[in-house]
């Protein structure tokens, strides 16, 4: 299997999924995908399924994951999903149930079931492996720096924490985490991790991670890296959910007939893009329903064509937090297979349009027109009020709490229900322990908060203060991370 960049000119290299592990951007500035996508038949699934049913998810994702990585042996890949998904790490054993949600009509496949009770421990659990295995098998070492408003930070740190050859600076913009989140980040004892609160907000602490990856010398030095959205194994990781949430919806002996329609509530469009992978691939789904909140971009292309990144000016502080971008960052991957993987054509809408205009039209386009029928591609969106309507309802009438994201996605899905045949799964990616006061200020109680979670609040926190300043940070890295301790 190799891989492409989604810009790249018809005699480009292609690479394999060792080479573009551990990076971000392709250097041409675009984004990786496999050459072609590996197909699921009728037979592979029930394959899968036996594996699902008789080893457990990480066996299911294993196999998945070997469709695409052909230069890490198979048992290595067992191993390592092994690790990566098991309890009690993982709440539940299945690593991600499927439920019915009686009253709302709907399914919800539970992605938060991990370490920080957010979807995004699905993707950084395996990458945490991968990680440690690639720095190992080239005597690398690496300095992950990233900055965070919640829910990555926290993933992160689980996923990397005591990890040989691997450190950790999260920059947290100071007083703006919620307590949950604070604590879960600030509490761990773990030599590789540096915790920052940087007195600005969260766009301050993205600049300064920006700074710190323009100095190339500084950046050689300290091996700096990251674990950012695009990185293509997360995104990887995450068609493996698709393929165990399809497989428990449906029965023994389902083709393609059986179409599974899910619900995704979106921000940088990473987990319904594996979605759209894991359909391209032949998985039956139906609808890609992308749910956005107020920050709609999103929305907004898939009602009319046009997409249009907002300034940060234009970006709302919502009470979805992890939702709330201004550009989709994995969108691109998405609009190079909508473009016939025409990577000239890829560039011209990312780069030149964008940067020329500030957005792409694609109203008028046989692309355009091909989204639902071709693609499953749906969307609407929701706002504070109706998260909070939703939340109280579903409480309500099934008994289950939702955290605002998962609400987004209710809302749209409620919205949509009657316009879409089949099973409908709503994908599930936080607790509500992490938003204590929007699910105060919606149903007038507190989240229950987890076994495994009781008591995280009050420990010693260990984070260090900074003024939101490139050199500041330079020095903090400098004193803080010893180079040089290959994996
Ligand atoms: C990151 C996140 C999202 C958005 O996911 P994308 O892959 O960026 O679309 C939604 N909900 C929660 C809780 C998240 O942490």
């Amino acid at each position: 299997m190799r891989y492409i960049s989604t810009r790249r000119g018809s005699d480009a290299p292609t690479s394999s999924f060792s080479d573009i592990l551990l990076e971000g951007l392709a250097p041409d500035g675009g984004l990786y995908l496999p050459e072609e996508y590996p197909t699921l038949e009728a037979p592979d699934l029930e394959r899968l399924r036996v594996a699902l049913r008789e080893d457990g998810y990480a066996a299911m994702a294993a196999r998945v994951l070997a469709l695409f990585i052909d230069d890490i042996p198979a048992e290595d890949l067992a191993a390592m999903a092994a690790r990566a998904y098991s309890a009690p790490s993982f709440s539940d054993p299945q690593i991600v149930p499927v439920t019915a949600l009686e009253g709302a009509g709907v399914h919800l496949a539970h992605l938060s079931g991990g370490p920080t009770a957010a979807f995004k421990d699905m993707a950084m659990q395996l990458l945490g492996e991968l990680f440690e295995y690639e720095l190992t098998r080239c005597g690398d070492w690496l300095t992950v720096v990233g900055a965070t408003s919640g829910d990555t930070g926290s993933s992160a740190e689980y996923a990397l924490r005591a990890r040989p050859g691997l450190s950790v600076v999260m920059l947290t913009p100071a007083g703006r985490m919620t307590a949950f989140q604070r604590a879960q980040m600030f509490s761990l004892p773990d030599d590789n991790i540096v915790n920052v609160a940087v007195d600005g907000v969260f766009d301050d602490c993205q600049d300064l991670v920006k700074a710190i990856n323009m100095d190339a010398d500084f950046k050689a030095a300290w091996h700096v890296g990251a674990v950012n959205s695009i990185n293509w194994a997360r995104l990887l990781a995450q068609v493996c959910y698709y393929v165990a949430t399809w497989l428990r919806v449906t029965e023994e002996g389902a083709d393609a007939s059986s179409r599974v329609s899910v619900v995704v509530p979106t921000g940088n469009f990473g987990n319904v893009c594996a979605a759209h992978i894991a359909r391209q691939m032949g998985l039956p789904l139906g609808a890609l329903v992308v749910a956005t909140n107020e920050n709609d971009v999103l929305d907004e292309f898939f009602r009319t064509g046009v997409y249009r990144p907002r300034s940060r000016a234009h970006t709302l502080a919502t009470s979805s937090p992890s939702m709330d971008i201004s550009k989709a960052s994995n969108f691109e991957r998405f609009i190079f297979d909508l473009l016939g993987r025409d990577g000239d054509a890829t560039r011209a809408l990312f780069d030149r349009a964008l940067g020329r205009d500030g957005f792409f039209d694609l109203s008028d386009t046989p692309e355009f027109a091909s989204l639902r029928d071709t693609y499953g591609f749906v969307s609407g969106t929701s706002t504070h009020a109706d998260r909070l309507a939703e939340i109280a309802r579903t409480e309500k009438e099934s008994g289950y709490l939702l955290d605002p994201h998962t609400a987004d996605g209710m809302h749209v899905a409620r919205a949509l229900r009657g316009q879409i045949d089949g099973p409908l799964v709503v994908m599930e990616t936080a607790l509500p322990v992490k938003f204590a006061d929007t699910i105060f200020e919606a149903t007038r109680h507190l989240p229950p908060v987890p076994a495994r979670f009781e008591g995280i609040e009050g420990q010693v926190e260990r984070v260090t203060a900074l003024a939101n300043s490139a050199d500041a940070l330079k020095e903090l890295i400098a004193q803080r991370i010893s180079p040089g301790s290959p994996a």
